[in-house]
């Protein structure tokens, strides 16, 4: 706290990470020694810039734009690209430290980074969003490079954003090659991209479930959040049998008792994604549905809840309310959406809990694949990007279970990820020496 004053959230994450690992460092002295968890605690570099631009009505607007490039061990730093109000230098080194862990999740060759902006999306034009990408990208591209660090999407950064960053990227450097993942199929894209860590996370509870002889089949599900994330893993929670009964977004929560269906998931995704409207409307639309203003959906009684929104959705009250209706299993299908209260009571609860580095890895593993396609100039089909999501979940499970089997059955999903996630990047760092 001391070396990072004013940063809670990033302090937050290096905390519950360390907790797992000191006790397991304490018969590992090499790693102890070489001071690798402080070190990866202190990101390789930080870059902050100041981003101008100027609004429709011609009004100069000044943000700032950072790229935290916290560790390349295993491969070139890989993390996406936030622009919110919320996001501050603190918010970004906690989602590079976690991405770190994450991206060694996953198996694949990938160092962690994220980046982004105070740039508040909303209510801004297509031009506007234009003309802030191409300054936030007039700065970063120096920064960026597809062996040394390759950014994707986060929030308010989709496809369109990504398109008009990629496209400032080739104006500069006048070369076409694979520094962005996210992008549109036409120019390089992954298929499955955009599902990945939806479906991944879906993929990632049917794993837990079937571990205890259980599955998705029939289980009613409370999902927050109504973006990319959200969306996608509530057409695979319906494609796995299950009801969703809630989606969110910052106004609050609708609550549809009879469950939404994929019908109703269309009218939602041309809500959100063409009309760009408010997830408010979905209760004017169907009969039986509620919209609760300003409030989340964790005292709605069902069996998995998959926070899907942003970080530290669920505080103590919340986690108590879900323990309290007998939840079976939380998903983290955001980065770090539990409090570091809710965190301790889902884990001493004993339910299945998964983190996010490890529930919504899917993502980055397929931005994974997209790097690897635009290097050998191919593109795969969806149903093998599909089995190779499937397949990377069951892997991320498997590592997760590994290391965190208490040997009674249980398996303390957080610490697995934590020290599966360490001990690559761990191991690298001891072959290079003190550098
Ligand atoms: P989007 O921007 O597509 O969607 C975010 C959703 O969360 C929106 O519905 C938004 O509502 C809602 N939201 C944002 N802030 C709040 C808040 N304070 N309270 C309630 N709802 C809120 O982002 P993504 O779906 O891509 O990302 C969601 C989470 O998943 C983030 O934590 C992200 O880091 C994580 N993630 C995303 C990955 C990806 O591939 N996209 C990969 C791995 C993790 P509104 O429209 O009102 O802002």
């Amino acid at each position: 706290e001391k070396r990072n004053p004013g940063q809670g959230e990033f302090v937050q994450a290096v905390r519950e990470v360390s907790a797992d690992i000191f006790p397991w460092l304490a018969e590992r002295g090499e790693y102890h020694d070489a001071q690798i968890m402080r070190r990866l605690a202190e990101p390789d570099r930080i870059v902050s810039f100041r981003v101008c631009w100027q609004d429709d009505e011609g009004r100069v607007r000044v943000e700032r734009g950072w790229r935290v490039q916290n560790n390349n061990a295993i491969g070139p730093y890989k993390g996406g690209l936030r622009f919110d109000e919320s996001v501050t230098e603190s918010v970004l080194k906690f989602l590079a430290f976690e991405q770190t862990f994450k991206n060694s999740l996953t198996g694949l060759p990938l160092g962690g980074g994220k980046g982004g902006s105070n740039f508040n999306p909303k209510d801004k034009s297509d031009e506007e969003i234009m003309r802030f990408c191409q300054s936030f990208m007039t700065e970063l591209y120096r920064h960026i490079g597809p062996n040394m660090d390759v950014p994707a999407g986060d929030m308010g950064v989709g496809s369109r954003e990504i398109g008009y960053l990629f496209g400032q990227y080739k104006r500069i450097t006048g070369r076409w090659e694979g520094v962005m993942t996210g992008k549109a199929i036409e120019y390089g894209g992954s298929k499955m991209r955009p599902e990945a860590t939806g479906y991944g996370a879906v993929e990632f509870a049917c794993n837990m479930l079937h571990h205890r002889d259980d599955t998705l089949e029939g289980k009613t599900v409370l999902i927050s959040g109504s973006g990319n994330v959200a969306l996608h893993a509530a057409a695979k929670v319906i494609a796995k049998g299950g009801t969703v009964l809630t989606l969110s977004d910052s106004d609050g929560f609708i609550h549809d008792p009879d469950g939404i269906d994929a019908d109703k998931l269309d009218w939602i995704r041309d809500l959100k994604l063409e009309r760009r409207g408010r997830i408010g409307e979905y209760a004017d639309e169907y009969r039986g549905a509620s919209f609760q203003e300003c409030d989340t959906p964790w005292r709605v009684d069902a069996d998995i809840a998959m926070p899907c929104a942003t970080q530290n959705e669920i505080d103590g009250d919340a986690a108590r309310a879900l323990l309290g209706n007998g939840i079976l299993a939380v998903v983290e299908g955001a980065n770090m959406p539990a409090t570091a209260q809710a965190s301790r009571a889902f884990r001493e609860a004993g339910i299945l809990y998964a983190p996010g580095k490890a529930a919504n890895a899917g993502g980055v593993a397929v931005s994974g694949l997209e790097m690897s396609q635009n290097a050998e100039r191919i593109s795969w089909e969806n149903d093998k990007l599909d089995r190779m999501l499937a397949d990377l979940m069951r892997d991320i499970h498997e590592r997760c279970v590994e290391h965190g089997a208490d040997g009674e059955g249980g398996v303390d999903y957080v610490k697995g990820a934590n020290i599966a996630g360490f001990r690559k990047v761990a191991d690298a760092m001891l072959a290079f020496g003190v550098v």
